[in-house]
């Protein structure tokens, strides 16, 4: 008889739900070792051959990937909720910008990220793609936290209390890449904030950056209907089809929003391999529109899905942008058979993953990725009956119900508690920054 292998984890759950592939599996444990996934097998065969130095077995539980989040802004959670029902202009020009001007510094970016990583691995959220001042600041909060993050580096044409002018916003970012490269799960992207705060010749700079240092490119792209008509005045195209001449798009570009595509833009999102974040909350509360998922799918783009901001969200909440994409693809489109649940949760992970550069690693229960593995209770007396644990996942389970978290196999979240992070001390500071703020 061969000797049983030794692995550091065995997760026994009611339901595996891999991703890769679809489908719930019943009477299976997840093995993992040294932070990866050794494999997804049944009962029989983890009892047989391994041996494992820790057990954890969740009775009433659907054991999934780790949620991506795959656009936010997490140090704005120290804005939650300060301007809501306000257009997306009136938003930023009136609200958020003034207050960045006079407070946005390394500490508030560090409090800000903590605070939102805190909620977002208390929602099943293991990964998420941050864009905002300070990556540096934010890049300690994530180390932290021991949450996973990618790290888009600003760049506007305008100075902020970061940075002076487009050169400097790329050197301070480069800088906080370099000092974080080796970071076992942090990675970085480039990030113009959008085509309509940038000019033609810094995302020329941002387009041969990207080619020395092999760094992808995300911005906020066709968000308003405004964007679009505003772009095609000035310069009778789309700005998608403006960035496309200037190098931009291709398989490692992320288009976040693509709300309002002109005749063209999903063939050529499609053609150049690029690929889209869906924000539908954020959307939805700035009255920006309802993308066209339905149309990018069909055409073969990734599509991701991000909340957005804390400040135009107002929660971080990926349960919640699950449930709502599969809704709105279904009423805009007019038929009910549109995104269904098992192709929302591959969005809400592998697509995000692959957005992110991270398909090698992560988004899905596959032998070598990373141990990013979420546990939801699905045994309460709200989601009974239960036929199709995939269906409750989307439609019934709320964020409430995540009790463990796994970030490359370490537990950060036991039965709903932050094992990284001081709840009570994080309560504290954000008190402190409502006073100052508000
Ligand atoms: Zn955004």
């Amino acid at each position: 008889m061969p000797t049983p292998r030794h692995v550091d984890l065995a997760i026994s759950a009611t339901w595996v739900v891999p991703v890769e592939p679809a489908g719930a599996l019943t009477g299976h444990v997840v093995l993992v070792d040294g932070g990866k996934i050794v494999g997804v097998v049944p009962d029989a065969e983890a009892a047989r051959d391994y041996l494992a130095r820790e057990r954890v077995s969740l009775e009433r539980h659907a054991l999934l990937p780790g949620l991506v989040n795959a656009h936010t802004h997490t140090a704005m959670t120290l804005l939650r909720g300060i301007a809501d029902d306000v257009s997306l202009s009136t938003w930023l020009e009136q609200h958020i910008w003034p207050r960045e001007a006079e407070y946005v510094t390394p500490e508030y970016v560090q409090d800000g990220v903590t605070l939102g990583a805190a909620e977002m691995l208390r929602g099943g959220i293991t990964c998420c793609n941050d864009m905002y001042f300070y990556p540096d600041a934010a890049a300690r909060a994530y180390q932290a936290a021991g949450m996973r993050a990618v790290l888009g580096l600003p760049v506007l044409d305008f100075p902020t209390p970061y940075a002076s002018d487009p050169d400097a916003y790329l050197q301070a970012g480069l800088a906080a890449r370099d000092a974080f490269k080796h970071a076992p799960r942090l990675s970085f992207m480039l990030a113009p904030h959008a085509p309509y705060t940038v000019g033609d010749a810094t995302f020329e700079k941002i387009v041969t950056y990207a080619h020395q240092l092999d760094l992808p490119i995300q911005t906020h792209l066709q968000e308003t209907q405004r964007e679009l008509d505003e772009s095609i005045a000035a310069s009778g195209a789309s700005p998608l089809v403006r960035l496309d001449r200037l190098g931009v798009t291709g398989p490692a570009f992320v288009a976040i929003h693509s709300v309002h595509l002109a005749p063209g833009d999903v063939e050529l999102l499609a053609r150049q391999r690029c690929h889209v974040v869906h924000c539908p909350t954020s959307n939805l509360k700035l009255a920006s529109g309802i993308a066209p998922v339905g149309e990018l799918v069909a055409q073969g783009v990734n599509v991701a899905i991000g909340t957005d901001g804390p400040a135009s969200n107002n929660r971080q909440d990926m349960f919640a942008e699950m449930r709502l994409a599969a809704l709105l693809a279904k009423a805009r489109s007019g038929d009910a058979a549109a995104l269904p649940a098992q192709q929302v949760i591959g969005m809400a992970t592998l697509a995000g993953a692959h957005a992110l550069g991270l398909q090698e690693r992560i988004g899905s229960l596959v032998a070598g990725k990373e141990a990013d593995l979420i546990a939801v209770n699905l045994g309460e007396l709200d989601d009974a009956p239960l036929y199709d644990p995939i269906s409750h996942l989307v439609h019934v389970a709320g964020r409430e119900r995540v009790t463990d978290v796994w970030v490359g196999g370490v537990r950060i979240l036991r039965d709903r508690k932050l094992t990284t992070l001081d709840e009570a001390a994080l309560l504290a500071r954000a008190q402190l920054w409502q006073q100052k703020l508000a």
